[in-house]
Parts: structure tokens; sequence; C-alpha cells
């Protein structure tokens, strides 16, 4: 995969990430609008008891009771579902079809609920329609044309109506509204964008912090954690195993007359060596272990809840399959090995690795290309 695409591909990560975080933001902003809506239309109701019909006022308030209902089991199940269940594809369209009916509900009834002889009526309802639709803007703003949606289906109705009356003061009335709304339509863009730019620095903050983070845990030419890494790593992993009384094997390798590599085939070519040996490295171990590279060509390797015998015969394998490696035109490529371990022996991180780097300097004595256990 070329570094074009990789880019591309985070990108698409960070977007689907800010879907996300705009799904979660609509969720919590929005529970209270549940009740609010139906605050609203009993309240309209209640203030408009001896003017409005009151079967058709019955029937409003039972079908926005049920579109309510329909609204709280889906948040309910959004509580109760785990994060990773949390996805724009599975919630968005269900939120925006009960939002939509629930809003069409409203403004419908509304409407059909305005007598269309009554001015004062007809004020307050225009008037708790626009109540509701800007209380949309603050509840639905992570997603702006939910927002407008909504706006309209409860807006409309009666707006559009009054809008073609021949009384000027209910023309004007419905200019009015369409006036105001205009101004809240542009608010809803400033704050969705501002939400939308906000998530996206967040995220892409993130994703620095960790691309930053893991390059100054890594070692470059081989991609394993570096001395300082594995040290951090090294600390944490012993105090596990003391606390759970584990035995820890420490593992050091070092290869053979390395200097000699670079004199005879090169520098680029001892790289690549250090690439392979880091490679063979990382194939061997658990995720569990720890590994790194310790320094030139010295790596270090951690191993919980081994025996030694087990560790040693790990230690075997590495430097079968270092000698294993086809690297044209190096050949006889050897490492030599210290092991040690804390089993039967009380040793704190610093002794433990002191004495595996005793036996490392006991395999280089005794002819290189070994593996020395400390006893
Ligand atoms: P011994 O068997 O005693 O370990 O001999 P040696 O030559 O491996 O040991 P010495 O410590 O004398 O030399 C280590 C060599 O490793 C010297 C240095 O040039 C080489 N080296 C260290 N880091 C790197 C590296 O990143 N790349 C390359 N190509 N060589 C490196
Ligand atoms: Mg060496
Ligand atoms: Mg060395």
């Amino acid at each position: 995969m070329n570094s074009f695409s990789r880019a591309q591909d985070q990108d698409d990560v960070i977007e689907e990430q800010v879907r996300t975080d705009r799904l979660h933001q609509l969720f919590r902003q929005s529970f209270s609008a549940i009740f609010g809506s139906y605050l609203a239309a009993v309240m309209l109701c209640w203030l408009c008891w001896d003017r409005f019909d009151h079967p058709v006022m019955q029937v409003w308030l039972m079908v926005l009771a049920g579109s309510s209902l329909l609204r709280l089991k889906m948040f309910m199940d959004w509580f109760r579902s785990p994060d990773s269940e949390r996805t724009p594809q599975r919630w968005e369209r269900r939120y925006w079809v009960t939002l939509m009916l629930s809003a069409g509900i409203w403004g419908i009834g509304a409407f059909a609920l305005m007598p269309h002889d009554d001015r004062v009526s007809q004020v307050l309802v225009i008037l708790f329609a626009v109540g509701m639709s800007v209380s949309a803007v603050s509840c639905y703003s992570a997603y702006r044309y939910m927002t407008l949606g909504a706006m309209a289906l409860v807006l409309l109705p009666c707006t559009l109506w009054l809008l073609f009356q021949p009384s000027s003061m209910q023309v004007g009335v419905a200019i009015a509204v369409l006036v105001f709304s205009s101004f809240v339509v542009s608010a809803t863009r400033k704050l969705s964008d501002a939400l939308e730019k906000a998530f996206r620095l967040t995220r892409q903050m993130e994703r620095a912090h960790t691309i930053s983070t893991l390059a100054a845990q890594t070692d470059e030419l081989t991609g394993l954690m570096n001395r300082h890494a594995f040290f951090e790593q090294a600390r944490l992993l012993y105090a596990q195993c003391r606390q759970s009384q584990q035995p820890l094997c420490a593992l050091i390798l070092d290869m053979d007359h390395f200097k000699d590599v670079n004199d005879t085939y090169g520098h680029q070519a001892g790289d690549d060596v250090l690439r392979q040996v880091g490679g063979v490295i990382s194939a061997s171990f658990r995720q569990a272990d720890v590994y790194g590279r310790l320094g030139g060509e010295e790596f270090g390797v951690l191993l919980a809840n081994t025996s030694l015998e087990n560790a040693r015969d790990t230690a075997e394998q590495l430097i079968a399959a270092i000698a294993g490696l086809k690297l044209e035109p190096v050949r006889g490529l050897t490492a030599s090995l210290g092991v040690a371990s804390t089993q039967g022996r009380d040793l704190d991180l610093h002794g433990l690795m002191n004495s595996a780097d005793k036996a490392l300097y006991r395999a280089k004595a005794q002819g290189r290309n070994q593996v020395v256990v400390a006893r």
C-alpha cells in the first residue's frame, strides 16, 4: 500500500469517527426533547382549552404520546447498547424516522387544531411552533438536515396556511415567522459546521498523539520497541510477575562479529541483517512477551511465566533461526545469547538483566554462537 492510499484510509477512519461523535452528541443533546415537545403540546391545549376542538385535541395528544413513546424506546435501547454497537449505520436511520414522524405529527396536528376563524389561537399556535423549531436547533444541531427537517415539519403547515389568508395580519405573521426562520436556518449551518470541525480536530489531534507516542517508542530500523520503551514495559511485566509470583526470564541476544559484517558487506547490508533479525524476533514471541532492540546489534526479550528450560529452548531456536537467515551476499550469521530467570532467585529487574548480560559475556568467551544460562 503506498503512502497516499494509507493517508486516504486514515482520513476515512477519521471521517467515520467524526460521524460517530456527531451521533453520540445527538443522543446526548436530545433526550429532553421527547418530553419538551409533548409538554409543549399539552400546554398549548391547556391554554386553548375553550378554543380547540376537543376530539381533535385528544387524538393529537394520543398520537403524539405514541410517537414520543417510540422515541423513548429508541433512547432506552441506545442507553442499553454497548459502545461498539452505537454506530451511525445502526442508529441514524431509526433516529431520522422517529424524529420526522414526531415532528410531522406535531406540525400537522397543530394545523388541524388551529381554528380557522380565531386569530388569538392562531397566534398562540404559531408562537408554540416557533418555540418548538428554535429548540430543535439546540437539540439536533449535530445533524443540520435533521434540524431543518424537524423545523419545517413543525412550522410549515400553519405558516403556509397563514401566508395564503386574505387578512394582512395573518400574512404578516407568516412572513415574520419565515424571516425569523431564515436566520435560524443560517445559524444551524454555522453551529453544525463548528461542531463537526471540533470533532474532526479532536480526532486528528488524538491520531497525531498516537503516532508520535508510537514513534517515540519504536526503533526505526527494526520496528521493535526501542531501549526506553523496552525498559518501560519490562518494569510493568516485572511488577506483574512479582505480584502473581510467576517466574520471569530474560534473554539478551548479541550478534557475533557484527563489526566484520559491516566491514565486509557494508553498513547497508548490516542494517538489512538487523532488520531481518528484528523480524525473526517479533515472529518468535507472543503479544504478552516484551522484546526490543537494546542498542546496536543487541536485543532483549522478557518471557513471563516461563521456566528456565523453556527459555533456553526458545533461545536455541532463535540462534537456529538467525543462522538460517538467507541474505545475499551475507553468510555465516551467528548470535550469542545469555539467559537468566528470577526462578528461585531474589533478583530485581536490574539484577535479572545483569545476570543475563553476564551469561551472554560467557557465551562470547566460550566461542560465540551459543546459549549460556545463568546459574
Ligand atoms: P562480538 O561478537 O564480540 O559481539 O563482536 P561485534 O563485532 O559484534 O561487537 P562490537 O561491539 O565490537 O561491534 C558491534 C558492531 O555493530 C559495531 C557497529 O558498527 C555495529 N552496529 C551497531 N549498530 C548498528 C546499526 O544500526 N547498523 C549497522 N549496520 N551496524 C551497527
Ligand atoms: Mg556483537
Ligand atoms: Mg554488542
